[in-house]
């Protein structure tokens, strides 16, 4: 049974409720009420009345209770935007972030005018890199590697609800896996890359995130590590490797890259200027002369 509510008191309970502990109250009452209510942003702002049912009221209740209790607001509505598209999240997947489209824009603006290019994505989480390259780049052929089942589950969905335009697998990054192509245009990974210490200290909210998706092992940089030496000398010539790391991590993955033999070693800032992405390039050709 539906009965009439001003959507005006419902908003102004939650966001009260929320005040104390969120700086985005508001915002997050107001997404939290669509989601559970399934009314409008314009329905919130102008205080309508609107038939909502006892479930929809209690289901926001309950909304409510786990946001105070911190779990990330991204996994209560069950959905993020990452570029200007809506991906699937919950428990058991990195929630995108919009420090990552910094690689995506990297990753898209160094496939502009390849013909057919082959990419890969390491470690692909929610699928929100290699979906977005996939769609931004139709010319491109996409792989995804995800080695969490729990992950692999949005990856998959994430890629069939955008036509399933890229290859995934599930399967470990640092490991052998023979049905994936042998090089490539383009490699891209955000891997784990939060050091010991970050581990040790992370907000309440990200320590609902799989810590298999944040965890760098000691000092954050064993991905880059292990994925430099096993991917490295997989891309074709001109091809490159381009990771996200951590705000700090630019010189000792720079070098990582630099010991490896590639080439052109680039860092991009993210719009805050922090260094966000570093990629370097196989500028030989094979079999050992040089492109340029
Ligand atoms: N950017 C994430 C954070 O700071 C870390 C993601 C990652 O390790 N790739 O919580």
């Amino acid at each position: 049974m539906k009965s009439s509510v001003s959507l005006r008191n419902v908003y102004n309970d939650v966001k009260n409720t929320l005040l104390g502990q969120f700086p985005e109250a508001e915002l997050e009452a107001r997404e939290l009420l669509q989601a559970a209510l399934g009314v409008s942003r314009q329905d919130i702002l102008l205080g309508r009345e609107r038939e909502v049912s006892r479930e929809q009221l209690d289901g926001l209740g309950a909304l409510v209770r786990r946001r105070m209790e911190r779990e990330p607001l991204q996994y209560l509505l069950g959905e993020w935007d990452f570029y200007g598209r809506t991906f699937a999240v919950g428990e058991g997947v990195l929630i995108p972030r919009a420090d990552t489209e910094t690689l995506a824009e990297r990753a898209i603006s160094f496939l502009r005018g390849k013909s057919a290019p082959r990419v890969l994505e390491l470690c692909a989480g929610s699928g929100c890199l290699s979906v977005t390259v996939a769609l931004e780049c139709p010319e491109a052929q996409v792989w995804a590697v995800e080695k969490s089942p729990a992950a692999w589950d949005y990856f998959c969905r994430n890629n069939r609800a955008y036509g399933d335009q890229v290859r995934g697998v599930l399967g470990d990054a640092l490991a052998d896996i023979p049905i994936l192509p042998v090089d490539f245009d383009l490699i891209i990974s955000n891997p784990p890359y939060l050091t010991a210490e970050e581990m040790a200290d992370l907000q309440p909210e990200v320590t609902k995130e799989p810590a298999m998706a944040l965890d760098g092992g000691e000092d954050g940089l064993d991905f880059y590590r292990g994925l430099t030496a096993r991917y490295a000398g997989r891309l074709r010539p001109g091809g490159m490797l381009a990771y996200e790391i951590g705000m700090g991590q630019e010189k000792k993955v720079c070098k990582i890259l630099k010991e490896s033999g590639l080439q052109n070693i680039c860092q991009t800032p993210d719009l805050h200027g922090i260094i966000r992405v570093v990629s370097a390039e196989n500028k030989f050709s094979r079999p050992g002369g040089e492109l340029e």
